[in-house]
Formats: C-alpha cells, sequence, structure tokens
C-alpha cells in the first residue's frame, strides 16, 4: 500500500493479496496441506494386501488372461507341426508388419490305405493297372518369424486366423539386450516346447529359438 501524491492510499501493482508475508504463509500452508493429503493416500495403501510381487524372488501364478507374444497352436494329428495352413491372413493383418512366414511346397505324402499293392497281386487278380496319380503339392512351413519389438499385442493376427492356429502366450518374463533377442522362430519355439514338455505359452526368457 502506498500514498497518492493526492494523499490517497493506493494499492501497488503486482502486489496482491498472493504476495507478500501472508502470500508466503497461505504457500507454505497449501504445501503443508498436500504433503498431509500425500502422505493420507500413502497411508491409506501402507496396510493394504500388495497387488505387485517381488520379482524374482516370487513369480505371478494367475497369468491366465495375460496376453505375452502369439505363439503358433500345434496341430492334433501331428504335434511338431502347426494347425497353419499358411494362407498368410495374419501376415497381411498385422499392422505392425510383425509377421514374415517362409515355406516351401513338396508333394503330399500318399495316405497309408492309398499305397500300392504287393507286385503280382494285380497280375492274380487279373485288372489293369491304373496309371500312377500326380502327386499334389501342399506348403509346408520353415519358419515363422515373429518381430515381438514391433508387435502392440493388437490380437488382429489371432482373430483373423481362419483355422485357430494362433493364440496369445502366456510369457510374462520376457528380458533381452537387442531387438534380435525379440524375433522369434514360434515354429521352432513349438517344437522346443513340445520337446521340454511344456505348451511354450509360460516359457521364460527371450531370445530366437
Ligand atoms: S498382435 Fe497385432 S501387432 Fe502383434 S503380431 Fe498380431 S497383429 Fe501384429
Ligand atoms: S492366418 Fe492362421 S492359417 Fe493363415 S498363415 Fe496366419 S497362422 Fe497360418
Amino acid at each position: 500500500m502506498v500514498t497518492g501524491s493526492d494523499g490517497r492510499e493506493q494499492v501497488e501493482s503486482g502486489k496482491g493479496p498472493s504476495t507478500g508475508l501472508f502470500g508466503e504463509i497461505r504457500k507454505a500452508l497449501e504445501g503443508l496441506w498436500s504433503l498431509v493429503v500425500g502422505l493420507g493416500v500413502t497411508g491409506n495403501q501402507f496396510y493394504r494386501p500388495a497387488v505387485t510381487v517381488h520379482y524374482p524372488r516370487q513369480t505371478v501364478e494367475n497369468l491366465d488372461t495375460y496376453r505375452g507374444p502369439v505363439e503358433l497352436v500345434p496341430s492334433d494329428k501331428d504335434p511338431d507341426t502347426s494347425r497353419c495352413i499358411l494362407c498368410g491372413m495374419c501376415a497381411q493383418t498385422c499392422p505392425s508388419g510383425c509377421i514374415e512366414i517362409e515355406s516351401h511346397q513338396e508333394e503330399e505324402p500318399e495316405p497309408p490305405e492309398a499305397k500300392p499293392a504287393p507286385a503280382g497281386a494285380d497280375a492274380a487278380a487279373g485288372e489293369k493297372k491304373a496309371p500312377p496319380k500326380k502327386k499334389k503339392k501342399i506348403k509346408v512351413m520353415d519358419k515363422y518369424l515373429l518381430k515381438f519389438h514391433l508387435c502392440s499385442l493388437c490380437g488382429q493376427c489371432v482373430q483373423v486366423c481362419p483355422v485357430n492356429a494362433l493364440r496369445f502366450s502366456h510369457e510374462v518374463y520376457l528380458a533381452g539386450t537387442s531387438r534380435s533377442d525379440f524375433e522369434f522362430d514360434l515354429l521352432a519355439r513349438m517344437r522346443a516346447a513340445r520337446r521340454s514338455g511344456g505348451t511354450g505359452s509360460k516359457q521364460a526368457g527371450g531370445g530366437s529359438a
């Protein structure tokens, strides 16, 4: 507060109620109240059961709903091959370009019942031998590369697959020091999981398989 040339009291510009001694006291009280509120929140949570675990001394048990990197589902007929029919829809649909599939073509193996009859059997029956059928070519998967470091876990690849050959794994403890540690060959991982007796969905550790 200052006295003007006309003798009237005037409020100095820039020095409102928030400045000066009272302003400083008010700021200090506000800070103190904020501290009390923060300590109240901390104290409130302190005695509640913990929802986190001390990894690696403890691990999470219930991972059923956890979405880890996608994995291939083994075929019911041959668990060393996947259900995948190599349609390529997952790779086309993936918005992040995470998926690359390598395959080759080979002749379809003959079903056991279609194998040729023993020599002389046809002659004995007096039948004419049928001309050999042209063998069908089938695609065989060599590699299913998932670049997990690009994956947003959107689930579109799982949804679009027409034969349910993909699913989310429950791998939560992935760690690595480079991008290549998160480039997975899902076919090799599926086979490795089978050899180790697991499903592959709860494996720990990263790295190309
Ligand atoms: S979950 Fe989404 S981002 Fe990840 S591989 Fe599948 S489609 Fe691509
Ligand atoms: S969409 Fe399914 S069947 Fe088609 S390539 Fe992908 S995993 Fe294989």
